[in-house]
């Protein structure tokens, strides 16, 4: 009762309009028990042994997952019944068909200067090579900005190898950089006239692995083959370019493409209370590529925001507004559960939507989307994530790639908890990626980081949006 008539008296206030503050004016703030039982929660996260004990069941019990597959299928069935088994309420699954790739067997040769296999992986959504391969001269780019320069015919009849670098970061930029090659290099390359394109791996470790990734056509540019080889093969390569010598490379590759099949977003509840009809949202994407177990990307995330959930279902309070975890189907390859979220609750108000989708590394950073008026309600969660390691970060935040859709798309306010992620890229979408990649204690870190932000944002005494465009 007496938050209502705070929310009530509040409404001629300035900062509701998003209007700067009146000298002597009061910014809005957190109820002191509501900050004491943030502290608490955020205390209890950094005991947490839950988080831990899901990655391993979905990484190793089930491991890669890809959207539409049976093992995709079976971590749907696991992830209701562990959001049922750590206490949270209206578990659901809701079904969203989709158009599917699947990988067939690749290979791919240094023919000329010398023969020598090359360690690769198909793009995801590439198309199939015919079933004798295809053997070509190799046109040799630096990046993908250097084969966008071309407005030559150096390209027409060969394989296009982009040897694009991926730079180590703290946040992400450096792969954000280079993910380009990735995504537009293949039509890039069939504009100019190629008959395949090959990319030096996007990923930051010197290992002999090859990162895959979705790509993209384009409908009035041919569909070529495109696959990625790891970075010492890319390196290798680069090597025999610039001393002159002729290349000369054979890949062979299949794929389905377009197959129909079925995912599901699974979703789970801590139930408000006064505001229940208004939605905190910590996320995850349940899929993962077909290599690997999907460890970092992204049964970490799963894990997290589910035991941060559940440690504030078990806190002793019930939250003002619904906190729901949502684990996305088919974020890794057409955001197919995200875009369906939207579509069937974008009526319901949304308090914030947030994602972890980075890792399993330290939260080093809290920003935010939110309307300049709870500007000083995201400073207060920092403050009390302080202790943990976390820095205030800026309201231009990134909430994580389905949370980032939605607020695009609903103009839904958000909260991006970034991660440290410098090693991130040296597995992403490989084989590495294992749950020997998972540290427990940089985990519980995380859940006392998002279970601390899910309940203030659950209890805060103004809606954080709409955010600034
Ligand atoms: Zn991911």
């Amino acid at each position: 009762m007496r938050r209502r008539a705070l929310l009530q008296g509040a409404a001629a206030l300035p900062w509701l309009a998003g209007l700067p503050l009146a000298a002597g004016a009061q910014a809005p703030a957190f109820d002191a028990a509501d900050l004491r039982h943030a502290e608490a929660l955020r205390d209890a996260g950094l005991r947490d042994g839950e988080a831990w004990t899901l990655v391993s069941e979905l990484a190793t019990g089930i491991g890669a997952r890809p959207a539409g597959s049976e093992a995709d299928a079976r971590a749907v069935a696991w992830a209701q019944d562990a959001c049922r088994r750590i206490g949270l309420s209206q578990v659901r699954a809701e079904a969203l068909p989709l158009k599917v790739w699947q990988r067939g067997p690749g290979a791919a040769r240094m023919v000329a200067p010398t023969a020598q296999p090359l360690v690769m992986a198909a793009l995801g959504n590439s198309v199939s090579t015919p079933a004798e391969g295809i053997e070509a001269e190799v046109a040799w780019y630096p990046d993908l900005a250097a084969l966008m320069a071309d407005t030559g015919d150096r390209a027409r009849g060969r394989i296009v190898f982009v040897d694009q670098k991926t730079e180590r970061t703290r946040d992400g930029s450096g792969y954000g950089r280079a993910v380009g090659a990735r995504i537009a290099g293949p039509v890039e390359a069939a504009r100019r006239g190629a008959v395949a394109f090959a990319l030096r791996s996007i990923g930051t470790d010197r290992e002999r692995i090859a990162h895959t990734g979705a790509t993209r056509y384009d409908i009035r540019v041919p569909r070529i083959p495109a696959f990625a080889v790891s970075v010492p093969d890319a390196e290798r390569i680069a090597q025999w370019h610039a001393e002159g010598a002729p290349l000369r490379m054979h890949v062979a590759l299949q794929a389905r493409s377009d197959v129909e099949a079925v995912t599901h977003n699974v979703i789970a509840e801590v139930p408000g209370t006064d505001l229940a009809s208004e939605i905190v949202m910590v996320s995850a994407h349940l899929d993962s590529w077909d290599l690997g177990q999907g460890a970092v990307d992204n049964a970490a995330g799963v894990a997290i925001v589910s035991a941060a959930a559940a440690l504030i279902s078990r806190g002793g309070r019930r939250p003002r507004r619904t906190v729901r975890v949502v684990l996305f189907g088919n974020e890794e390859n057409g955001f197919d559960g995200a875009r369906a979220y939207g579509d069937r609750y974008a009526a319901v108000p949304h308090q914030l939507v947030s994602e972890s989708d980075f890792g399993a590394g330290r939260v080093w950073r809290l920003a935010s989307r939110v309307q300049p008026a709870a500007l000083p309600l995201v400073a207060e969660m920092a403050r009390v994530l302080a202790p943990l390691g976390v820095e205030p970060g800026g309201n231009d935040g990134s909430p994580g790639p389905d949370a980032a859709v939605l607020m695009r798309r609903h103009r839904w306010p958000a909260v991006g908890l970034g991660q440290d992620g410098t090693r991130y890229f040296d597995v992403h979408h490989t084989e590495h990626d294992t749950v020997a990649q998972v540290e427990p204690e940089s985990l519980a870190q995380n859940v006392a980081c998002w279970a601390a932000t899910a309940w203030l944002a659950a209890q805060s005494p103004l809606p954080f949006g709409p955010p600034p465009l």
